[in-house]
């Protein structure tokens, strides 16, 4: 029976970034109804970190809004995985804190950070159309940055934002040659105070680009459905499964809520799968060549 990785995700500081990437709810520029805070509690971090375990998350990311992890950013992210770490639930921790170098990163992994996710997000040529603020470049080197540092890689984009076939076959080469651990694959929503405006990816659609993921990505990285993957494929959730994607984000998004973990088992399990133990995650690590 095949098993499907969960990985649950807490947005620790939200909102009010000034870049202005226009498929995100969390820059300032774009009025976007969401909660807006500058940390959460490490208290309640824990208490998250629990819940994800118990709905059977083996990866828990900590993501904070901004371009790049400053002292205050690097220091609140280290204390928050050192405690979630010491909890021992036997979670993989994930950090999403955007640019950074390999001092910074060398010190999240000191703090117990194991991976670190900062995605590329679209093609090099298509980023200019989603993003005036920043470079692609400044992405892809965070990446380099962080895989020199001795941290996993959890990488992947955004379908749907206007870019062309080329644009995400070009993405899913790049992604491909970082060997990342993950690639968490995002299908765009847009809201109304977003500027980018594009239709949610059909269920077809969305399911050919799973399986050239896995054709690009090869057998070993995993491939999770992540934003989005409610709104495109419906009901038809588990073809991405048969697709080529074996792990999904379980639980609220960083702005905007998941499917229940309760009724994301019974699908996984509806379907003849089974949600992955954190033994099947540190085997399936260690194949790729991480502890
Ligand atoms: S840098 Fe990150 S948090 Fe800021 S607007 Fe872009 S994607 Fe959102």
């Amino acid at each position: 029976m095949n098993s499907i990785f969960l990985c649950a995700i807490s947005n620790i500081a939200s909102g009010s970034c000034n870049e202005d990437c226009g498929f995100c709810a969390q820059s300032a520029r774009y009025q976007t109804k969401i909660e807006r805070f500058r940390s959460k509690p490490v208290d309640r971090i824990k208490n998250e970190a629990i819940a994800a375990a118990k709905a059977g998350a083996v990866g828990f990311c900590l993501v904070t809004a901004g371009r790049s992890i400053t002292d205050e950013t690097l220091e609140y992210v280290s204390r928050a995985a050192k405690a979630v770490k010491a909890l021992n639930l036997d979670l993989k921790i994930i950090a999403c804190n955007g640019t950074g170098t390999k001092d910074r990163f060398t010190e999240l992994k000191k703090n117990g950070v194991d991976l670190y996710n900062h995605n590329l997000e679209t093609s090099e040529r298509f980023f200019p159309n989603i993003c005036s603020t920043h470079g692609w470049r400044e992405r892809y080197e965070t990446n380099e940055a962080a895989a020199s540092a001795g941290l996993g890689l959890v990488l992947g984009g955004i379908l749907g934002m206007g870019e062309s076939d080329e644009d995400r076959v070009d993405l899913l080469k790049t992604i491909a040659a970082f060997k990342p651990m993950s690639s968490p694959m995002n299908f765009y929503i847009a809201r109304p105070e977003l500027p980018i405006k594009q239709p949610v990816m059909n269920a077809d659609e969305a399911l050919k680009w799973v399986r050239k993921a896995r054709e690009i990505l090869g057998p070993m990285p995993r491939i999770m459905l992540a934003g989005g993957k409610e709104q495109a494929f419906g009901d038809r959730l588990m073809e991405a499964i048969e697709a080529g994607a074996n792990a999904m984000v379980v639980g609220n998004y960083l702005t905007t809520e998941g499917m229940d973990s309760s009724r994301l088992k019974e699908t996984i399990e509806g379907a003849g799968y089974k949600v992955a133990t954190s033994a099947e995650c540190k085997a399936a690590f260690a194949a790729m060549g991480a502890s």
